[in-house]
């Protein structure tokens, strides 16, 4: 049975990348070699050129009754491909736009990568249309960590303020980026935001009228839930604060819709399909499985099934299906603005 009246998973990669050549050329990863350290593949990943991966999206969002995604880019991913795929299926995909050309031009060493230019192209995607957010996560500069330069708090805090002019400017919601996923490293240097949950206050206040999701909800991977408290409570404070809940297990959701500032009209389901995050069982412990990259297993190369997991996760979920409704697709139909054809199939919201 399908799971609810339309279901949009808001946080997917249509795009993957081809590690293989990038790896060889770089002389770490010899042909014959089973396993690719994540070390290896967070070096490369911004170079990376990425493909077209829309037809085994397509199998799982059949397979899974998923009507809808909304597409993101990461390191190395393009806009082009994701505004191919809109035009292509203007029923099944929406994407979020990402500032690539900055990015790449300084990692070519032609810019120096500065927020403002980051802005100024996200500010010039925005302005076509073809876009409904800016995500996933903050714009960033993938060369801290070579030049080692890490950000104080209120650096970085002026930098995340641009993003948000922009986001005001055009009425399209932001994304930060939370999340500890195991195998390659988040670094302070690159998205400091990430580890701190809580800076998120000032820019929700400051900003109440631009909707801002946490990606992940404070879980990308493993079981530790320190994130997922602090992303609770951020949500809990402001009205324009969502969490994206489609790693969480099944309790996790029953921790969010737990505090009354929270609720069902704050949650909003996105798999990251497409990020290759695989799923690990720990028989016996609690939560028996969990998204999690085990470092000693090195990256995975087969599509991991993630709407399968996560789908199963919120079956378990006895609430009513008013409001499972909204946390898979009401929500996100809501923030993105995306036509419904009937009215009145979604509870109320006011926020
Ligand atoms: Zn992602």
């Amino acid at each position: 049975m399908k799971l609810g009246r339309f279901i949009v998973d808001t946080h997917v990669h249509a795009q993957r990348h081809a590690a293989g050549p990038e790896l060889k050329k770089e002389g770490g990863v010899q042909q014959s070699q089973k396993k690719i350290p994540y070390r290896d593949l967070a070096k490369i990943m911004p170079k990376l050129q990425t493909y077209d991966n829309s037809e085994r999206l397509l199998y799982d969002m059949e397979c899974y009754d998923v009507d809808m995604c909304i597409l993101c880019s990461a390191f190395g991913m393009n806009n082009e491909i994701n505004v191919q795929l809109v035009e292509k299926y203007p029923d099944k995909f929406r994407a979020l736009c990402r500032a690539k050309e900055t990015a790449d031009k300084a990692q070519a060493g032609e810019i120096e990568w500065t927020m403002e230019a980051a802005c100024e192209e996200i500010d010039r995607l925005l302005a076509t249309g073809k876009f409904v957010g800016i995500g996933e996560g903050m714009p960033a500069n993938s060369d801290n960590a070579r030049t080692k330069k890490t950000y104080s708090h209120s650096q970085r805090m002026d930098e995340l303020r641009l993003v948000m002019n922009v986001a005001r400017k055009h009425q399209v919601p932001v994304r930060v980026h939370t999340g500890s996923p195991g195998g390659y490293p988040i670094n302070y240097t690159f998205w400091p935001e990430n580890w701190h949950p809580y800076w998120i206050h000032d820019l929700a206040t400051e900003y109440p009228d631009v909707t801002i999701v946490f990606d992940h909800g404070g879980m990308q991977g493993g079981n530790m839930e320190n994130l997922v408290d602090e992303c609770i409570q951020v949500a809990a404070n402001h009205d324009n604060v969502y969490l994206e809940t489609g790693l969480y297990w099944t309790e996790l959701y029953y921790k969010a819709l737990l505090n009354p500032n929270v609720g069902p009209e704050k949650l909003i389901w996105g798999t990251d399909w497409g990020a290759s995050q695989p799923t690990y069982t720990h028989i016996g412990a609690h939560p028996q499985t969990y998204t999690f990259q085990v470092r000693s297993e090195g990256i995975v190369t087969h599509q991991v099934d993630i709407m399968g997991w996560s789908l199963k996760q919120v079956s378990r979920l006895d609430i009513s299906q008013d409001d499972l409704n909204l946390i898979l697709g009401g929500n996100a139909l809501r923030i993105y603005k995306i036509n419904f054809p009937l009215t009145r199939m979604f509870k109320p919201v006011s926020l």
